[in-house]
């Protein structure tokens, strides 16, 4: 259960020294309590306390950390049932599955396909991380031969998936170096599965019938001293597996309850009877609250929709995205190209560069820093005014890559034109089309294009 700031502050050495950037400890006390300060910012706290406040200062639903290389990631973590109230920290992970007895070259193939689905957006590579390796009873050798070769040939993590303790032993000799997930402890194997984990320092999923039966398997996990687990309630019909996955994320921030404070596995790939229908599903539970999401396969057509959905829902909604000012070249532009300038938010950035690539005119972005506003906002908010942008213009350095001096400004941001040219007196000021959409035939027009 979490701690008050009163609690939290008699653990604290009072001392009012300062050294972690507020006046006292009670004001520190109050921002650990309310997740905006980091123990660590405070030296002097004693190991006893320490261990306290770290316990209590966790996140309700521990992180917990998958995979190894590019891919590697952390589910769980969340400290709020929505979004808006602060933000989403992992991203619901995705997974595909394949078969123990799948072929090596099919294996190959599949490989070399899913690897290729990663998408380039708002400046980040969106991907799925998982592939869950399914024991289909092709006994232990072809388990182990299949999760070494993904772990071996791919940047993919793995899940491996078997009830057989010898089976899962074997695939974890094979592959453990790539931390993979065991799936799964239930109740008839988790003293096994349990030791697996343990000597192998494994992340390690359960697997129960309902919600409750999950806190007596979670319990003995730990007391094991396994930590890194992920939960599974067995649910698979709809309504059933939305209910859990809301009823978890409840039961662990609002009621404190540590033995469901864990991440969630769910599986679309056996509750729908078609890839869209799969998909939706899969929707659904990156909305709420799935910590990974099981397929059947990926495809570009549903993965793509589904990385974005999971892209925006777990953006922090209180800080815009950005990219970095400076000065961007949009296909190789030259001295004689044109000069275009706009805010540094991140969505006007890709729709305009976007734009001005599909025109095939080579030009110059110039991104200036405008706290992730677009154009109208940061024009409306004083953040992208004309002094300014005339002065970012001129520390820019754009001037020693072209030999004109024409610039550009957003149709949106028009009436700044005049102090613009106030500030930059050489220059000629162009006002730009409103919509960017309209910029290839703008950029067109105006090389001769
Ligand atoms: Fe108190 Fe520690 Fe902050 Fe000093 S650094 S004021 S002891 S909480």
């Amino acid at each position: 259960m979490a701690l008050t700031g009163i609690q939290i502050f008699k653990l604290l050495p009072k001392t009012n020294c300062k050294e972690c950037g507020v006046p006292t400890c009670l004001a520190f006390a109050m921002n650990l309590a309310s997740g905006k300060a980091e123990l660590d910012n405070c030296p002097y706290v004693s190991d006893e306390a320490r261990e306290k406040l770290a316990e209590a200062s966790a996140p309700p639903i521990r992180p917990v950390k998958l995979g190894k290389g590019v891919r590697q990631t952390t589910a769980g973590g969340e400290t709020v049932m929505y979004r808006h109230e602060k933000t989403f920290y992992n991203p619901t992970l995705l997974a595909a599955t394949v078969p123990s007895s799948i072929s090596d070259a099919d294996l190959t193939e599949r490989l070399k396909v899913w690897n290729a689905f990663q998408y380039e957006r708002v400046g980040l590579n969106l991907r799925p991380e998982l592939i869950a390796v399914k024991d289909d009873g092709a006994g232990a050798e072809p388990f182990a031969k299949v999760a070494k070769t993904i772990a071996e040939t791919s940047e993919f993590n793995l899940i491996l998936m078997s009830d057989d303790a010898d089976v899962m032993k074997a695939a974890v000799d094979a592959a453990g170096f790539k931390r993979p997930l065991i799936y799964a402890a239930t109740e008839s194997n988790i003293d096994a599965f349990g030791e697996i984990a343990k000597a192998a320092e494994l992340p390690i999923a359960v697997k129960a019938d309902g919600v409750e039966a999950l806190i007596p398997l979670t319990d003995k996990l730990v007391a094991m001293g396994v930590k890194d687990i992920v939960i599974d309630t067995g649910s698979r019909d709809l309504k059933g597996s939305f209910q859990d996955q809301v009823s978890i994320r409840r039961a662990a921030l609002k009621g404190g309850n540590r033995s469901l404070g864990f991440p969630t596995i769910t599986f679309p790939c056996e509750m729908a009877g078609n890839p869209d229908m799969e998909a939706l599903i899969a929707g659904m539970f990156i909305a709420k609250y799935g910590g990974i999401v099981v397929l059947s396969e990926f495809n570009t057509e549903t993965l793509f929709p589904l990385l974005l959905e999971r892209l925006n829902i777990f953006t922090d909604p209180q800080r815009p995205m950005t990219v970095t000012e400076g000065i961007y070249e949009i296909g190789n532009p030259d001295e004689n190209s044109p000069v275009m300038v706009t805010t540094n938010f991140a969505l006007t950035y890709f729709i305009v560069s976007g734009e001005a690539e599909g025109s095939r005119v080579p030009c110059w972005l110039l991104i200036k820093e405008a706290e992730g506003l677009s154009v109208l906002t940061a024009w409306a908010a004083g953040k992208f005014s004309g002094d300014d942008v005339g002065v970012f213009v001129k520390k820019s350095g754009i001037a020693d890559k072209i030999k004109h001096n024409e610039l550009i400004i957003p149709g949106y941001a028009a009436a700044i034109a005049g102090d613009v040219e106030e500030e930059l007196p050489d220059w000629n000021i162009t006002v730009g089309p409103r919509e960017a959409a309209h910029l290839p035939a703008f950029l067109k027009a105006k090389v001769g294009a």
